[in-house]
């Protein structure tokens, strides 16, 4: 696990399109929300079209829960499938995200602003996450507000919190693997986000 700090308000950083974070063995975990925009980005009618089409797998986390993670392609070397390499003006290559902006995963989006949340204590905690060890963009100055982003992705932080609530009750619920494909990620992706019920039964 790649070590984290507590973050303040301003923050130094400015991602240079270098794709260390998208490539290697990096784990990209997604909510519920990006299931929902990455299905619509592939033009999918129901998110389990990502898991029968190889985009996206289940593994199991922290807290013994399935949780979907993107896929990794594995050859010539490991990479996201949805980065994209191209060349800049000066003729170097940078690493695009197929995704961006609107599509593209929270935790991806958020980066380096990590979240813990604790559905117990109901607390909500922001720290610092190199978004790989190499990652060029922490030693850039450009100041940053976190509560600006914590604005911009509000809605998605919301269903962030309500898939974390879900994951605690599947806990609870031990779903094995199976049920928990059904259950909690196979929903519709109509023009209207319709996640899971509350009660995965
Ligand atoms: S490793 Fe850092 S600089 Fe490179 S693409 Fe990821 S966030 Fe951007
Ligand atoms: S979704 Fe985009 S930003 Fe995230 S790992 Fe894949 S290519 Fe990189």
């Amino acid at each position: 696990m790649i070590p984290y700090n507590s973050i303040g308000e301003r923050f130094h950083f400015s991602c240079t399109l270098c794709a260390n974070c998208c490539t290697g063995d990096q784990q990209v975990w997604l909510t519920l929300y990006d299931l929902y925009k990455m299905g619509r980005f592939l033009h999918f009618e129901n998110s389990r079209e990502l898991f029968d089409e190889g985009w996206v797998k289940l593994v199991k986390g922290e807290n013994e829960v399935w949780r979907p993670q993107i896929r990794f392609k594995t050859k010539p070397f490991k990479f996201c499938p949805f980065l994209s390499n191209e060349l800049d003006n000066a003729g170097k290559i940078i690493g695009r995200c197929q995704l961006h902006p609107e599509h593209k995963p929270l935790v991806c989006a958020m980066a380096p602003v990590g979240r813990i949340v604790d559905t117990e204590k109901r607390t909500d905690e922001y720290v610092f996450v190199k978004p790989a060890p190499d990652c060029p963009g922490v030693k850039n100055s450009k100041e940053n507000s976190l509560r600006q982003l914590l604005n911009n992705y509000k809605k998605e932080l919301d269903h962030q919190r309500h898939f974390f609530q879900l994951l605690e009750k599947a806990k609870k619920r031990k779903l094995k693997v199976k049920d928990s494909l059904q259950l909690l990620y196979t929903f519709p992706l109509g023009n209207i986000f319709e996640p899971p019920n509350d009660d995965p039964e």
